[in-house]
């Protein structure tokens, strides 16, 4: 191997990192990525899908930052310059030798050594997170958003020194819930959310599902409620069944035995036709009307918590489940009115708990003590870790009732994460704006957030500077001003609120709108190019969004005065336009952008098939 100066330079300390002899300290002085002549991608003959695909990613990039494209081979017939990717025989034959068959589904394995490069990890994800991870490392590739990659270029004697990491993700369960994710599951497996897609290319998903609401669907009113009124919750006097919508109108009553043998029944069959499954929803709907029948409320009286009664019946549907799939768990959600844990009842070990932090502040992070919103949710939060050791984390990281507004929440998302992490939680669901593209910042937002789900010890903040660096380069500067005005004027504010608000909830008003009007078109006026500019557009629909406040929240029907008509008018025929143009098809959780300027339509006394 040629020796380049680089290398030479660093021989002597690397050669005591390698603890090999002194004929392999020319190996052990690294890898000139600029001179790969006669290298090869070596992947196993019999290797799966995600190993192929793996070995793909490694060579178009290599390319990208090399300009060399290595061959991909099945078989060696040397020792040297190879980079094996994913288990082969070739690999466990090298000098590198290793046997990643056996290592767990996402952990991974980087060795550099000698001449030769092995990325290996356990089935199925594992090599192709291990390929992520040696081009964000060794090669400062990032992954920016589905149509963004950054790779440098790799320099002339640019030296891969000797190196032998392994990396096992603390959360097995990593959810970035935006809708870009969904529309462009490559990009979600870059960044390593693995939540997304059942793709054999792609890795597949974690076997495990998110807990979430089941009742619904377990004993639906519709099907039962007119026969038997009592399998449903009693309140007020009143059996609430049948009602029209299960999920906000009725829970079942869970000290009925007939209610335990359906739900049992419907879970048992759900699991015969997913013999993947490594966890099943047993759950509350997505209400407050629990039962208060006499048996439950006692329950729930002695227990001081709606979770009594709720994780007495989990527990029994999971003694059942145990008895035919012993590997499969029962989840649950501690939610709402069940968030708090139970005085004796235990989750069983095979009950796995969904703690939901919906109360939480947006603006403040959940460690932050000054911040009256959280402490109840620590809380529950240490007490569940004393009873359950197989925790997930549900938590809220957008405004649900208007995705478009600024939200001041970005310097809470790495505080949350390790708070979580370093609670137990062995997965995050960070709910967000899932059912679009286009939400406020969210390529940003699913960066930060991806990036800190597969590595909690990521800085947040150097993690916001990369994004805003490379991706809006030169008119990063506006921005990054814009993102720090809403930070520090909510948090100077004193407001507290979570994540369903107004503008004022957040101690914001019109006027972040128009300051950040001014320093949007600043950024575009820095933009280098047409991508930039559009980028720099696209972000700007938030100012725009918060410039309209004082005619949203007006009802359509109200008498809009005339100055403030004239004022809003150009500036909400903007926001619409630029959110067609960027694809954001909802304004909030539950209202569509069409909805809503069918609203603004009225508001301003247009016909339908007028233009605002
Ligand atoms: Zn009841
Ligand atoms: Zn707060």
């Amino acid at each position: 191997m040629r020796i380049q100066r680089t290398a030479l330079l660093c021989r002597v300390a690397l050669a005591a990192v390698c603890g090999l002899g002194s004929a392999s300290v020319g190996f052990c002085a690294g890898i000139d990525l600029s001179q790969l002549q006669g290298w090869d991608i070596v992947v196993g003959e019999s290797a799966i899908p995600s190993e192929r695909y793996a070995a793909s990613e490694f060579q178009e990039h290599l390319f990208e930052a090399t300009g060399k494209r290595l061959p991909i081979v099945t078989r060696t017939d040397r020792q040297e310059r190879h980079v094996f990717i994913g288990a082969s025989q070739a690999l466990q034959h090298s000098p590198v030798g290793f046997d990643s068959s056996k290592m767990p589904a996402e952990d991974l394995r980087v060795v550099v050594r000698g001449e030769n490069i092995a990325i290996a990890g356990g089935p199925p994800r594992g090599t192709l997170y291990g390929v992520y991870q040696f081009l964000e490392d060794d090669l400062g590739v990032r992954f920016l958003t589905f149509d963004q990659t950054y790779v440098p270029k790799v320099s002339r004697g640019a030296v891969l020194k000797p190196a032998d990491r392994t990396y096992h993700p603390p959360l097995v369960f990593r959810f970035s819930y935006y809708g870009e994710n969904f529309a462009h599951p490559e990009f979600a497996t870059r960044i390593r959310v693995n939540t997304i897609t059942n793709q054999p290319k792609l890795g597949g998903k974690t076997g495990r599902a998110l807990i979430s609401h089941s009742f619904g669907a377990q004993i639906p009113s519709a099907q039962y409620g007119k026969e038997h009124p009592e399998y449903f919750a009693l309140r007020n006097g009143k059996r609430l069944a049948p009602v029209k919508d299960d999920w906000f109108g009725t829970e079942p009553c869970l000290s009925n035995p007939d209610v335990l043998r359906i739900v049992t029944a419907q879970v048992l069959k759900d699991l015969q036709a997913h013999p993947q499954a490594e966890n099943i929803s047993v759950s509350q709907n997505d209400n407050s009307k629990y039962c208060q029948c006499p048996r439950c409320a006692a329950l729930d009286e002695k227990e001081g918590s709606p979770m009594g009664s709720l994780l007495t019946f989990v527990n029994a549907v999971a003694e059942q489940v145990e008895r035919e799939h012993p590997n499969v768990k029962v989840g649950t959600l501690a939610y709402w009115y069940t968030r708090h844990p139970p005085k004796t009842v235990r989750p069983r070990h095979n009950v796995q708990i969904q703690l939901c932090s919906i109360e939480c502040c947006l603006t403040h992070a959940i460690t932050d003590a000054n911040c009256p919103l959280s402490g109840p949710f620590r809380d529950d939060m240490r007490k569940w870790g004393q009873i359950c050791d197989d925790i997930a984390i549900w938590n809220y990281n957008t405004n649900f009732s208007n995705y478009q507004l600024p939200c001041p929440n970005l310097r809470t998302i790495e505080p949350n994460i390790r708070y979580f992490v370093a609670n137990h939680a062995k997965g995050v669901f960070m709910q967000a704006a899932g059912n679009t593209t286009g939400a406020e910042f969210s390529d940003l937002r699913n960066y930060l957030i991806s990036r800190l789900l597969w590595n909690p010890e990521l800085n947040g903040e150097a993690l916001i500077e990369e994004f805003l660096n490379l991706h809006y380069g030169a008119a990063a500067p506006p921005i990054r001003q814009f993102l720090q005005l809403v930070h520090d004027e909510a948090e100077a504010s004193g407001k507290h609120k979570n994540c369903f608000g107004t503008l004022a909830n957040f101690g914001l008003d019109a006027s972040i709108g128009e300051r950040g009007l001014k320093l949007f078109a600043a950024a575009e006026r820095l933009a280098g190019d047409q991508t930039v500019r559009r980028r720099v557009e696209k972000a700007s629909i938030c100012a725009y969004r918060a410039a309209i406040e004082p005619s949203w929240k007006l009802n359509q029907s109200a008498t809009l005065d005339a100055t403030l008509a004239a004022q809003q008018r150009p500036l909400v025929k903007r926001f619409f336009d630029l959110c067609e143009k960027y694809g954001v098809t909802q304004v909030s959780e539950r209202r569509s952008m069409t909805e809503r300027l069918k609203m603004y339509k009225q508001l301003f006394s247009l016909k339908e098939t007028e233009s605002l």
